[in-house]
């Protein structure tokens, strides 16, 4: 099964994607993850991607592809679910060209809990694994449950840097839902509830895909 996920910065994206990565035996390919790791090495393109979220603002569309293409080609047979890609029109026709994709699917919630989520949102330093310190958190506090390393506060969940981001994917998703409301199903999930544990929405998400007759 190929996916693509969107949602909202906050929106739970990841949680979900990893989630229905395991319960559907595919792979997660989270772009935002990629380009972090890809900053850290010490090569000119390490430097630009850098330059771009230090930020806060999009990787232009050829790098992403780029990067994408090299990604995906292995994972094609496989399947998977994209979380972060594509972000404009031009990054959607390449990847068509790359698979054909099964369904999209779209997290829709209000910008309240979004702000209240990522303003508690901790990263684990090495592995990446995402905790909440309200909703979902780690056994011991501060320190991943997976790889016992030291959570950290992404310098860009601030309300302000939030407000900016959300604006950002609004503008740019709408016309993406659109390309593809005329292509391919669609599993919209509400989830206007800030303490809705994850495997609820997660059951919803594979029960609607077994409706469309993917799983
Ligand atoms: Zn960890």
């Amino acid at each position: 099964m190929r996916l693509i996920i969107f949602g909202a910065p906050g929106s739970g994206k990841g949680t979900y994607a990893s989630r229905l990565k395991s319960k559907l035996g595919i792979v997660a390919i989270a772009t935002g993850a990629i380009f972090r790791e890809l900053a850290k090495e010490e090569t000119s393109l390490a430097e630009t991607v850098k330059s771009f979220l230090e930020l806060g603002q999009l990787v232009p569309d050829d790098i992403v592809i780029d990067v994408l293409k090299g990604r995906l080609m292995k994972k094609v047979l496989e399947g998977f679910i994209l979380d972060g890609y594509p972000r404009t029109l031009v990054q959607a026709k390449a990847l068509d060209a790359l698979a054909s994709i099964d369904a999209v699917i779209h997290l829709v919630v209000p910008d309240w809990i979004i702000i209240e989520r990522l303003s508690n949102r901790r990263i684990c330093s090495k592995c990446g694994e995402v905790y909440n310190i309200r909703f979902l958190k780690p056994r011991r506090p501060e320190t991943c449950d997976k790889c016992g390393e030291k959570l950290l506060q992404r310098a860009d969940d601030t309300p302000k840097v939030i407000r900016e981001r959300i604006k950002i994917y609004e503008k740019q998703t709408q016309p993406l839902l659109q390309y593809y409301e005329e292509r391919i199903p669609i599993v919209r999930c509400k989830c206007d509830s800030i303490d809705m544990p994850p495997e609820a929405v997660v059951a919803n998400i594979l029960e609607r895909l077994e409706a469309l007759d993917l799983t």
